[in-house]
């Protein structure tokens, strides 16, 4: 898998000339800026404050915090994926990198086998960053790191690598929205689409489905640095190019606390901040330990949020600007 950095490396110069977009990271990488992140991302990992939870483990010394990662790259799957907002999939498919393991950890995960089981496969920077450069060729608009946040050093070293090789496909950071300003300062400059999760209003059930602290408060300054950095989703030819799109999972009985969540979007963002409001919550894991986590979305429920959030005033909801197209949620899968 590597030398595929060597192929990209002879095949850039060419290319380069009739780009007509240059990814933010690519522009960091110019600047001299990518090198100087790199290196302060990697300082965090000592005493590790990569997301809010703080653990402060010496994670290159082989600790591991919550997030069950060290120091080396996880990752369970990769690939064309177009199952994603419309802007993310175009033809050419969202160029997935799942990785193993998660800051967040819900009990309801639908990923629990990747994101509590840890089912995948160590790797190294070299492969990362082949895999990145692979899914570019094979057509895909961007890469899109799935639940990035607590291997954040490890994707931007290979970003590194793969951006001197000749990437430049916008990089989505499809996180769960917990995310330290630590962080979120790191990235400031490299992401081009932050994707944010944005799950609970209510502090009291985010604590009770994740064991994370302080999730509203966390969350809202989280997606207002993110949209600082980024702002509105900019769509060219279809295609999301920069800036931020918000996910919401609709939880039955109202458990997110979906209102609070549209309006501090609509209030605090913007009313054109592009939303995903997503209605496919199932028991998955340990939900049926939860009254009310035990059974699915109903879809009164469902058109209840979808109506509540165009109340709040969003008007760029994706179920209604991109309808969402019927095709097989993956093209290839690889799971070690
Ligand atoms: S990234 Fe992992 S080890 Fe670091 S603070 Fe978060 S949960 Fe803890």
């Amino acid at each position: 898998m590597p030398s595929i950095l060597l192929r990209h490396v002879c095949e850039h110069n060419h290319r380069e000339r009739f780009l007509p977009y240059t990814t933010k990271y690519r522009e960091a990488l110019n600047s001299g800026k990518l090198r100087r992140k790199v290196e302060e991302a990697c300082s965090i990992l000592s005493s590790c404050r990569l997301c809010p939870r703080y653990c402060e483990v010496d994670r290159t010394k082989g600790e591991k915090g919550f997030c069950k990662v060290g120091a080396e790259p996880m990752y369970s799957s990769y690939g064309p994926h177009y199952g994603e907002e419309s802007p993310l999939v175009g033809t050419g498919g969202s160029g997935t990198i799942f990785l193993t393991g998660c800051n967040l950890g819900c009990l309801f995960c639908q990923n629990y086998d990747i994101s509590h089981e840890m089912n995948g496969k160590v790797t190294d920077i070299e492969e990362m960053a082949a895999i990145m450069l692979a899914l570019e060729k094979k057509g895909c608009h961007n890469i899109n790191f799935v639940t990035p946040t607590h291997q954040m050093p490890q994707l931007l070293s290979a970003l590194e690598l793969a951006a001197r090789a000749g990437l430049n496909t916008p990089v989505v950071w499809n996180c769960s929205g917990y995310e330290s300003p630590e962080s979120l300062a790191v990235l400031d400059g490299v992401v081009d689409i932050y994707m944010p999760d944005f799950k609970f209003s209510i502090d009291e059930n985010a604590y009770n489905f994740t064991g994370a602290g302080n999730f509203w408060e966390i969350t809202q300054n989280a997606i207002k640095e993110m949209y600082r950095q980024v702002g509105e989703l900019v769509i060219e030819d279809g295609i999301g190019k920069t800036g931020l799109l918000v996910r919401h999972l609709v939880l039955p009985r109202d458990l997110a606390g979906s209102e609070e969540v549209f309006k501090f979007i609509a209030k605090e963002i913007t009313p054109d901040t592009y939303v995903n409001v997503l209605g496919q919550y199932r028991p998955c894991y340990k939900a049926w330990e939860y009254e009310g986590l035990e059974r699915s979305l109903s879809s009164d429920e469902y058109s209840c949020a979808l109506e509540t959030a165009k109340k709040a005033g969003l008007r760029r909801l994706d179920q209604e600007v991109a309808p969402r197209r019927k095709l097989p949620l993956f093209d290839i899968k690889v799971r070690n």
